[in-house]
């Protein structure tokens, strides 16, 4: 295979709203390319239980997404595992350079990159990720078979990660800088009903503690907001759960952007700044961030770039 790929059309990213435009686009006959990336399938390869897509009451994430992938496969997508390293939306064709060394050339492109978890940015944080510092429960979990740990947060994400680490650990203590959460009410009365669970009111992290020698977390020092007061907890895992944040490092300087990195589309359109730039999903959007409502813009972000190719033939 040649260094050089030319499509009509480019997908960066496999999450939702990655695969549901290559199912809208290869129906369209625009034989797109889709690159995967680091994470293919995306965040919902991360989790277990997915409830809320239509049509399943209950599917693993990774198994939603495999099923996605096959769905673009067999409409004739082609999906590639790579990782693009740059991008020049400046040129026409706009060109994507990926870590195999490989350079894909679009007439038009849709960013679908999603997000990627945030971190505390505590001092040990850092130097104990790998040895008790985690963002994935599913991926770490395990390890935890009876012992104490906690997770940092109250949106969906924490709570459902405490939940899922009961299976494992003797008790999980659910940090939360406030009074009240903001998960959904029925994850809310899971995680109240579960005895295991420990709910740590108004503490915020102030930092991790463990040993080097072999590396691993023994607690956390946590700050009391209402008193200042300090306190120390022994913990064996700490899993931070505190929301994500845009992955648009590689075209933020090239594309307008809001609050911290999200790209901007028109309203009621996936286009952006860029004619024949599209984007979708939670990297557009910091207010839903769910797979049904990434994979709605992905399929806006198909319809919107055959338009533009129809518009502008051997664009
Ligand atoms: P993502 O799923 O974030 O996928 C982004 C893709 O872009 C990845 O494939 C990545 O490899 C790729 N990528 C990134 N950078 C590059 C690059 N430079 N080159 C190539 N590819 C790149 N939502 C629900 O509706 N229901 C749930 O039950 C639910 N549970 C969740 C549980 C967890 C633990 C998490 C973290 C999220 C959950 N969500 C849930 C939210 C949901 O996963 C996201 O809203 C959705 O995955 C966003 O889809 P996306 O396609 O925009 O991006
Ligand atoms: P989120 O909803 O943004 O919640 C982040 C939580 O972390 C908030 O409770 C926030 O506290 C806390 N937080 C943020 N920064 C913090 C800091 N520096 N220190 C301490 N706490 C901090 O994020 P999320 O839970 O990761 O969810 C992301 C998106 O994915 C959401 O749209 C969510 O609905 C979706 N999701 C859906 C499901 C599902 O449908 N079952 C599951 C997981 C995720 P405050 O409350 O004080 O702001």
């Amino acid at each position: 295979m040649s260094n050089h790929i030319k499509s009509k059309l480019l997908i960066i990213g496999s999450g939702p709203a990655g695969y549901t435009a290559a199912v809208y686009a290869s129906r369209a006959m625009l034989s797109p390319i889709l690159i995967q990336g680091i994470q293919p399938g995306g965040q919902l390869t991360i989790t277990t239980e997915v409830e809320n897509w239509p049509g399943e009451e209950e599917i693993q994430g990774p198994d939603l997404m495999i099923k996605m992938e096959n769905h673009a496969r067999k409409l004739g997508c082609e999906v590639i595992s790579d990782h693009i390293k740059k991008l020049n939306l400046n040129d026409r064709p706009f060109c994507a350079e990926a870590d195999s060394g490989k350079l894909y050339y679009a007439d038009s492109i849709i960013l679908a990159t999603g997000a990627q978890a945030n971190w505390l940015g505590l001092q040990n944080e850092e130097k104990f990720k790998g040895f008790g510092v985690s963002a994935c429960a599913t991926c770490d979990g395990f390890f935890y078979k009876d012992k104490v740990v906690a997770v940092v947060g109250g949106g969906n994400m924490a709570v459902e990660e405490a939940l899922f680490l009961t299976k494992f650990a003797s008790r999980v203590l659910l940090i939360h800088r406030r009074d009240s959460l903001r998960a959904e009410k029925i994850l809310q009365h899971r995680l109240m009903e579960n005895k295991k669970i420990e709910i740590l009111w108004n503490k915020k992290v102030i930092d991790v503690i463990g040993e080097n020698n072999p590396p691993g977390v023994t607690g956390l020092i946590l700050e009391d907001t209402n008193n200042k007061k300090l306190i120390n907890i022994d913990a064996s895992g700490v899993f931070i759960a505190i929301g994500h944040s845009p992955a648009s490092e590689l075209f933020v300087e090239q594309l307008k952007t809001y609050d911290g990195g999200y790209i901007v589309t028109e309203p009621g359109s996936t286009k952006t700044s860029i004619e024949g730039v599209f984007a979708a999903g939670d990297l557009v959007d910091n207010v839903y961030r769910q797979a049904v409502t990434s994979a709605a813009t992905g399929c806006m972000a198909a319809l919107d770039a055959e338009k533009y190719l129809s518009k502008n033939k051997g664009a």
